[in-house]
C-alpha cells in the first residue's frame, strides 16, 4: 500500500493514479494522515479492497507523508563511512537526536538557506504504524507503517559550535525535513532492508549507498528507541546518511542559493529541493 497527503488528506495511491481515503471510505476513516495512522491496520485490510483510482496524483504537489508526529527521531552516524568522513569512530549503540515536527516539508520544495553552512544528507526514513514500547528487534517490523525518503537538511556551523554541539536545532531550520513522496509499505518492496539512496547536486551525485550498509538496522533502531520511550502512531525516523555529504569533502562544500539538491530511495522515490537566499545571508 502507497499513501500520500495531498492538501492535508490522506490519498490511497493505487492504478496510477490517487483515491481520497476518507470519501472513498464514506468516512470510515477521518481525513488526515495521522488518523490512518492511529488505525493503520484496519486501513491495510480495507485499501485491499480498492483497485481504481479517481483522482490525479501528482508526487510534486504532495505534503510530508506523516505531517503531524509527536515524535521525530533521527541516528547519527548510522554508516560507517560516514563515521568515517566526519572524523569518529562507528557507535556501538544507536546515537540519537530530534529533529522538530514543524520542519518537516513535502518532496519538492524551495529552502531558504539560514546563515551559515547548509549541508545535505539523503535518509531513509521509516514511519511507525502502532504503539511500540519495548519491542525486539525479532518483531519491530510489525510496529512499522511504511517507508519514505527524506533529507536531514543540516545547518553544521550551529551543529557543532559550542561546548555542547546543538544538532537538533541545526536540523530543524523551516524546511529541513523534506519527506516523501508517499508511505509505502514494507510488503511492497522487495528488499525492504536492501534500498539503494542517494543525491545528486545540479545533476552531480554526490551519495549513493545502500540501506542493507547501516550499521543499526530498523528493527535494532526501534527496539533501542522503545526501551526508553514510547513510539507512538505517526512518529517518524530519519535512519542515517551514508557517505558523501559536504562537511567531509575537501574542500567542504555547502548548499548555495540557485542549488538544486535530488534525492531518491529506491521503490519509494524522488525529493526535489531548490535553494533560495535567506534575508540574513
Ligand atoms: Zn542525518
Amino acid at each position: 500500500m502507497r499513501i500520500a497527503n495531498v492538501d492535508g488528506r490522506c490519498k490511497l495511491l493505487v492504478d496510477g493514479g490517487q483515491v481520497d481515503l476518507e470519501k472513498a471510505s464514506r468516512g470510515r476513516f477521518g481525513p488526515t494522515l495521522g488518523e490512518a495512522y492511529e488505525r493503520f491496520g484496519e486501513l491495510r485490510g480495507w485499501a485491499e479492497s480498492v483497485s481504481s483510482a479517481d483522482e490525479v496524483w501528482q508526487a510534486d504537489a504532495a505534503g510530508p507523508p506523516a505531517p503531524a508526529p509527536r515524535q521525530v527521531f533521527a541516528v547519527a552516524l548510522n554508516y560507517v563511512d560516514h563515521a568515517a568522513e566526519s572524523g569518529l569512530a562507528a557507535p556501538d549503540a544507536p546515537v540519537i537526536f530530534t529533529k522538530f515536527p514543524t520542519s518537516l516539508s513535502g518532496p519538492v520544495t524551495d529552502v531558504v538557506l539560514p546563515k551559515g553552512s547548509v549541508d545535505w544528507e539523503v535518509e531513509l526514513v521509516a514511519v511507525i504504524g502502532q504503539t511500540a514500547r519495548s519491542v525486539s528487534r525479532s518483531v519491530a517490523w510489525d510496529y512499522v507503517a511504511g517507508l519514505t525518503a527524506g533529507q536531514d537538511l543540516s545547518e553544521r556551523e550551529l551543529q557543532l559550535k559550542g561546548p555542547a554541539p546543538q544538532f537538533s536545532l541545526a536540523k530543524s531550520f523551516q524546511g529541513f525535513s523534506p519527506t516523501g513522496p508517499s508511505l509505502v509499505t514494507p510488503d511492497e518492496l522487495d528488499s525492504p532492508e536492501d534500498l539503494e539512496l542517494g543525491c545528486e547536486l545540479n545533476g552531480e551525485q554526490v551519495q549513493k549507498a545502500r540501506t542493507s550498509e547501516m550499521i543499526f538496522t530498523i528493527p535494532q533502531i526501534i527496539e533501542h528507541l522503545s526501551r526508553i520511550v514510547t513510539l507512538l502512531p505517526g512518529d517518524v525516523i530519519f535512519t542515517g546518511t551514508p557517505p558523501g555529504v559536504g562537511l567531509g569533502r575537501t574542500p567542504p562544500r555547502f548548499l548555495c542559493e540557485g542549488d538544486r539538491l535530488g534525492s531518491w530511495v529506491e521503490g519509494i522515490g524522488n525529493l526535489t529541493q531548490t535553494f533560495v537566499a535567506g534575508t540574513d545571508r
